[in-house]
């Protein structure tokens, strides 16, 4: 068996002790006699799966205990709708910071269920992240993608919005580094990038925020409803919560946040020297402060030469570098599982093509 390392942008590459630890525990979870697929979600052994994730998950983030931390479906597109819904609170109006493609995508959804979407900074090429937010104090709530997957534009602060309650798309981000939780009104992420696999998105959100959805907000999208009911209102996605439990603790085993965050600024830093010290061979458009830790995309000078990088890439181990459709080139998304061994082999597969093709 020989795996690749995969720079998928999500579902993205899971870390190989969680995968073994899954497939040992595949036919008999400890002594069950059954998989964790086959369990029902109200048994003990599965609650105690789900109780465990979640603790561990709080350890990880520091989650203070007035938030709720829910495990739900719809993925972070869900959460567009859910956002307007459950936060409107009465009031028409919400302020969203786009930096890039998600940040519109979750404009539009708001703009189905609210009268006055305003656009607080969207800067016209998204290569930086926006400092200079034109922000209203009547505003529900102020929403912003702190990584922009496809465009590769991330925050490296969070933005100062005042009493206004901050909403956190972290679908590409979080994990990456230890944040404080107490500057964000709800954070949320699809779990298939820097948590474990699809089908699961975690929200992240403070009592008082709950608890006032609009009353035509479907249940399973109310977090009142499901924080009653530990995300179990319905058959919540359990193999998948499992998977993620593994992962917080693999995390906690390579030193939690801050030893992540030490890894992961060195493998983008190192891939950013790469591409700069290229002479002009690879481009990153993003302006060095507003640089993603998380997906680093490039461009070839002669773009005649992609399908040949990505080819040649894969013959060496390297796959699913293509860019985002939308946007072309190349991307390397870097996420927690991926080992910096995989980054540098990436590094020197580049240099090398640029040697023999430059
Ligand atoms: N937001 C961001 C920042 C994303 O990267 C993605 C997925 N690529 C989404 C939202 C949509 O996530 P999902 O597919 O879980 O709905």
């Amino acid at each position: 068996m020989a795996r690749v390392f995969n720079f998928s942008a999500g579902p993205a590459a899971l870390p190989e002790e969680v995968l073994k630890q899954a497939s040992e525990e595949m036919l008999d979870w400890q002594g069950s006699g059954m998989s964790v697929m086959e369990m029902s979600h109200r048994g003990k052994a599965f609650v105690s799966i789900a109780e465990q994730a979640e603790a561990d998950l709080r350890e990880l983030l520091n989650v203070p205990s007035n938030y709720k931390v829910l495990f739900l479906q719809g993925g972070a597109t869900g959460q567009f709708a859910a956002i307007p819904m459950n936060l409107a609170r009465g009031k028409s109006a919400a302020d969203y910071v786009v930096n890039g493609s998600w940040g519109k995508k979750a404009v539009k959804e708001a703009g189905k269920y609210l009268d006055d979407v305003r656009i607080a900074a969207q800067p016209d090429s998204f290569t930086v992240a926006p400092t200079d937010l034109n922000l209203n104090p009547d505003a529900a709530y102020v929403h912003y993608t702190p990584n922009e997957t496809i465009e590769g534009v991330e925050f490296h602060q969070v933005p100062a919005v005042g009493d206004v309650p901050l909403v956190a798309d972290m679908s590409s981000t979080i994990l990456s580094r230890p944040i404080d939780v107490s500057q964000f009104g709800v954070i949320y992420a699809g779990a298939q990038k820097n948590i474990g696999p699809a089908g699961l998105v975690i929200v992240i959100v403070r009592d008082d925020l709950i608890g006032e959805a609009a009353p035509n907000t479907p249940m399973v999208l109310d977090w009142a409803a499901q924080a009653e009911a530990d995300s179990m209102l319905n058959t919540p996605p359990c193999y998948s919560w499992y998977i993620c439990g593994l992962v917080f603790q693999w995390l906690k085993r390579q030193g939690g946040l801050q030893g992540m965050a030490e890894i992961n600024q060195r493998k983008a830093q190192k891939l950013y020297d790469a591409i700069d010290g290229s002479n002009g061979f690879y481009t990153n458009p993003v302006d060095p402060a507003s640089r993603s830790w998380m997906n680093v995309p490039f461009v070839l000078a002669d773009d005649s030469l992609d399908a040949a990088f990505l080819s040649e890439a894969k013959e060496a181990g390297l796959e699913t570098l293509k860019g985002h459709r939308s946007v072309g080139g190349m991307r390397a998304s870097i996420y927690n599982a991926m080992p910096e061994a995989g980054v540098d082999a990436l590094i020197d597969f580049m240099a090398s093509f640029a040697n023999k093709h430059g």
